[in-house]
């Protein structure tokens, strides 16, 4: 019997004769026989496109089987050889056939006519509705009426490309449905650095810290997922504070299921507990974030020197105890001392994500991230192998010139 080469691609996988994918050098032809003709064998020849799946903006890869014959889609699959999702997907990125082939797909314009509300519509051409919709825009815009003009996109997944188009027509009306989800999230972490979101480096992890239903259920990063599945193959412990009894949750070493709305209260009771039991990494604090800035603003008259900033950062957080936050979150004080001695067990590798529930729907629900990366912090595992680091920190974002944008009442 010969046996297949070892897999060249990361997500390629081979048990004896068997692959999971078929390999690289034959994705240009690649045979397949037809089912429709089945029993008969009738050879169809196919060409493999990767592409890449947006419906979520995790942008997972993907391959279409393209028949070579006319061109039709027979199915789509996951791409072995892209590194964030290695060939495996969510059900959303196989279903994206239904999408090409959905008989109710709109394929042209087409502009209301009578009422609206009236469901009356006729075709147009693609040169008449760019002219109407783009004179309309003109007309707001040479009248002064700038901010008549709103752009609501569902998924802005081109870094910020659609927004340098608004800057420069003087329109500040972006929107998406980031204002009622992520915005919460978005806001506390871009406060920390700068970067709106974390990446957590879970495979590395010796502590994984999910708030809200994270691995990161359906929605947000099946690559996530893999990667907090390693990380407790490796032997990372789970932490998971979910209000729900989640997919996430079941996976747990620890679940905390708190009361909405209390999370940060359990994360500064954590961040009290590092500081009082000095499970804290002084050097990483000492080097990397402005601890004189603190004392300039809070404590103006006390000593300049680190040990003075610790010990005052310690007083300042302490009424931060763990009935305090027991109280808050309607959870035994004993699981939340369980949680802080976990995570005080990190060695500067707390992998951490926070994004919608806990930080959306709450009142303050921004300060959750920001209690998050006061943890991640004191532990010492921003920026670090098997922590958390900001998004972007490897990754080329292109930014256009910072406008001001134009208002109706001026200009910038
Ligand atoms: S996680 Fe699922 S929906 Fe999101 S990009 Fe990947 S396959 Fe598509």
């Amino acid at each position: 019997m010969t046996l297949t080469p070892p897999p060249d691609l990361p997500g390629a996988r081979t048990h004896e004769n068997l692959r999971n994918y078929p390999p690289a050098d034959q994705w240009d032809s690649f045979f397949l026989n037809d089912a429709r003709a089945h029993p008969r064998k009738v050879r169809r020849e196919f060409m493999l496109v990767p592409s890449t799946c947006f419906n979520c903006e995790s942008a997972c890869g993907l391959l279409a089987y393209v028949d070579k014959e006319d061109l039709s889609i027979l199915k789509v699959e996951g791409n072995p050889a892209h590194p964030g999702s290695r060939g495996r997907n969510c059900a959303k990125g196989p279903a994206t056939i239904n999408q090409i082939n959905d008989p109710e797909r709109l394929l042209h314009p087409l502009r209301r006519v009578g009422e609206r509300g009236g469901g009356e519509w006729e075709r147009v051409s693609w040169d008449e509705a760019l002219d109407d919709i783009a004179g309309r825009i003109r007309t707001a815009i040479t009248e002064g009426r700038n901010n008549e003009v709103m752009y609501h996109v569902g998924r802005p997944g081109e870094d910020g490309f659609a927004e340098r188009f608004l800057m420069a027509w003087g329109v500040d009306g972006h929107n998406s449905h980031t204002n009622i989800c992520s915005s919460g999230a978005r806001f506390g972490q871009s406060l920390w650095g700068g970067f709106d979101r974390p990446s957590p480096d879970y495979a590395n992890a010796k502590v994984i810290l999910l708030l809200s239903s994270h691995l990161e259920t359906g929605h947000y990063f099946n690559p996530h997922a893999q990667r907090i599945m390693e990380g407790k193959l490796d032997g990372a412990k789970l932490i998971v504070v979910d209000p729900r009894m989640s997919n996430t949750a079941s996976h747990a070493n620890l679940w905390l299921a708190p009361w909405p709305g209390s999370e940060a209260a359990i994360l500064l009771a954590i961040a009290s507990y590092l500081l009082r039991t000095g499970q804290i990494n002084g050097t990483y604090l000492e080097r990397w974030f402005n601890w004189d800035t603190y004392l300039d603003n809070l404590h103006p008259n006390a000593p300049r020197d680190f040990a003075t900033f610790l010990n005052l950062l310690t007083a300042d957080y302490e009424h931060f105890t763990f009935e305090f936050a027991a109280a808050e979150a309607q959870v035994p004080v004993a699981r939340i001392e369980e949680m802080a001695r976990l995570v005080a067990q990190c060695d500067g590798r707390l992998s951490a994500h926070v994004w919608r529930s806990a930080c959306a729907g709450n009142y303050g629900g921004w300060q959750v991230a920001r209690a998050l990366w006061f943890v991640l912090a004191l532990t010492g595992s921003i920026g670090t192998r098997g922590g958390t680091s900001p998004n972007g920190w490897d990754k080329f974002i292109p930014h256009g010139p910072n406008m001001r944008p134009r208002t109706s009442h001026g200009t910038s």
